[in-house]
């Protein structure tokens, strides 16, 4: 019988390799919720925001109707890329950039209402892993199994970082460092479904694990 399968934790903990490793050996259909917060995130990197900082939220909340995201699997990478109205933005989205604004957008309350209800809707079947930072805790609250992952912040900036330099962007170890805790900060404090650890999650840290490990735990 297929089961929800909901992971959750801090940035960069490896969530999606596991998700990734799961659904491919049990044929699950993956969902990365962290693409749909950062393609909400390009849309008003483009349309509302104003100088480098500033994000005009009104705005973005009354046009959250024009975005529209979704997920199609390509074959040869063996997962599914992130669509903002009908364009591939799998590559945009993962820049350090959008990394540096998206926990903003997140916290937005509207924005994750959006958000959540599609994902509600894409995990009604079971045979579903998905990954974020409230999925145990408010998408699936009744998800059979809840994983929470931990790690060091040195060991996920060491991750993101090789994961950014080997596709050829330009970026220092110190800026995904501090980018890497400061989303933490932000994501465990906003108001609207912070980051926490659900009370039926198993938790596992894997700064010392190779994936092979964490696929057998
Ligand atoms: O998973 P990823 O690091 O791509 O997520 C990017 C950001 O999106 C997180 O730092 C967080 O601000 C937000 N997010 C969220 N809820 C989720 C998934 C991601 O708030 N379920």
């Amino acid at each position: 019988k297929k089961i929800t399968i909901a992971i959750d934790g801090f940035s960069s903990t490896g969530k999606s390799s596991i998700a990734k490793l799961i659904a491919k050996k049990y044929n699950y259909i993956y969902v990365d919720t962290g693409a749909m917060y950062r393609a909400v995130t390009l849309f008003a990197k483009q349309h509302f925001f104003v100088g480098k900082d500033f994000l005009d939220k009104e705005k973005l909340i009354s046009n959250l109707k024009d975005i529209s995201l979704s997920f199609q699997f390509n074959k040869q990478l063996g997962f599914a890329e992130m669509f903002l109205n009908g364009k591939n933005v799998e590559k945009e989205i993962r820049t350090l950039e959008i990394s540096q604004l998206v926990s903003k957008v997140a916290a937005i309350s509207e924005v994750r209402k959006k958000l959540v209800a599609e994902q509600q809707k894409m995990g009604e079947k079971s045979g579903v892993v998905m990954d974020g930072r409230d999925i145990g805790t408010v998408v699936f609250p009744n998800a059979e199994l809840k994983l929470f992952l931990t790690a060091s912040a040195d060991k996920r900036a060491t991750r993101r970082y090789k994961e950014l330099i080997d596709r050829g962007d330009k970026v220092s170890f110190k800026d995904i460092l501090f980018n890497v805790e400061e989303r933490d900060r932000i994501d465990s404090t906003r108001e609207d479904s912070p980051l926490i650890k659900a009370k039926d999650a198993v938790e596992i840290n894997n700064s010392d694990m190779g994936i092979k490990e964490q696929f057998e735990r």
